[in-house]
């Protein structure tokens, strides 16, 4: 009954607001929920266009296989204003439709390989800052890529933040490292134990969150490790 009365002022609000991509705002279609598929094709500039293993220019340590980033990022412009929403204005879907474009992009890179023993970990916020937010960004974008790739998502609380890092910006990468270093912690490693693991991540700058949470997981037991952002700075 509940549900029938949900779809029914689904329905009602359809008709008063119809849905329209937040970028060019054009009207979308029942299965689209934020960004027109124009949009995800067109708008952006693609951040790995000849997939390749490491699609910035970071050295990566041994333990990762793959660093790959849907778009680059384009300061004061589109992809900018998205991922802020995202990040601080709730926009959760937007989060998700940006996934399935990234598990879209990432199943054409050769050197992703997706066997059983697959998981995708976004990276995980401090509860304070969960508390503050009310939801991970990178959770929300480990959701697109688990609807487009078939990957499962690990839990909650398989891994959390311990530490509660000062924001980043403008921060050299020793003092990055410094910061974040230690900040993860593995709940139970058998979780993690032989699999490969896909950390997930809004933006990829200097690696250092990235590449603490890879080893607070190899730690743990991972053996392989990928690293997949929707945007890469
Ligand atoms: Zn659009």
């Amino acid at each position: 009954m509940l549900t029938s009365i949900k779809s029914i002022q689904r329905g009602f609000l359809e008709v008063l607001f119809p849905k329209v991509c937040v970028i060019c705002g054009l009207s979308l279609s029942k299965s689209e929920e934020f960004i027109c598929p124009n949009c995800i094709k067109n708008r952006f500039e693609i951040a790995n266009p000849d997939k390749k293993q490491v699609s910035s220019d970071t050295l990566l340590p041994e333990n990762i296989v793959l660093q790959h980033a849907l778009w680059n990022f384009d300061k004061g412009g589109f992809l900018q204003d998205l991922l802020h929403s995202l990040k601080y204005h709730r926009l959760t879907g937007v989060g998700v439709d940006m996934g399935v474009a990234l598990g879209h992009s990432l199943k054409k890179n050769p050197f992703f390989e997706y066997k059983d023993e697959t998981l995708l970990v976004p990276v995980p916020l401090h509860p304070k800052k969960k508390r503050m937010r009310g939801y991970n960004q990178a959770r929300s974008i480990a959701k697109g890529v688990e609807k487009s790739t078939g990957i499962p998502l690990c839990s909650k609380t398989d891994v959390i933040r311990i530490k509660n890092t000062k924001t980043q910006t403008g921060f050299s990468l020793e003092k990055r490292r410094e910061n974040i270093d230690q900040a993860f912690s593995v709940k139970n490693s058998i979780t993690f134990e032989n699999k490969t693991c896909i950390v997930i991540d809004d933006v990829f700058t200097t690696g250092a969150t990235a590449f603490e949470l890879a080893e607070t997981l190899q730690k743990a037991g991972a053996n392989k490790i990928m690293i997949a952002t929707v945007a890469q700075a």
